[in-house]
């Protein structure tokens, strides 16, 4: 299953869960694709998602932090340690103190990001644009 960042013609975001585009094109055809908030059915795809960790916070970028996707993710992409698949358990190990924060990117499953929600780990999701498919 792949995350996709979506939003609505109201500017809802949301996240849906898809095998690929092509399942949302199927989803979107038979209606069955709308918004978790006001229900409507003009939904479009975001560039495609990315999870990071704010576990260890990093420094404080939100008044000179990148103002574009493309500037953002250079920063993520020099700032942050890619681990991959194995994000959620990292994120597990620093928020209990059993590895030293730091920041992390990295991807999770839907199964994976409900363990954080459950144990109360802080992370953030952004969209990465895609720079290539
Ligand atoms: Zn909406």
């Amino acid at each position: 299953m792949i995350v996709f960042d979506m939003q609505c013609s109201d500017g809802h975001t949301f996240e849906g869960w898809f095998k690929g585009r092509e399942e949302i094109d199927r989803e979107r055809k038979a209606g069955r694709l709308t918004c978790p908030v006001c229900g409507g059915q003009e939904i479009h795809v975001l560039p495609s998602g990315g999870h990071i960790s704010k576990v260890a916070a990093g420094p404080d970028t939100s008044s000179r932090g990148p103002s574009t996707a493309k500037a953002l993710a250079d920063y993520i992409e020099k700032n942050f340690d890619n681990v991959g698949p194995q994000f959620a358990e990292e994120a597990i190990k620093m928020h209990f103190g059993e590895a030293d924060p730091k920041n992390i990117r990295g991807t999770m499953s839907e199964e994976e990001e409900k363990d954080l929600q459950e144990e109360g780990v802080d992370y953030i999701k952004i969209p990465i644009p895609k720079l290539q498919s």
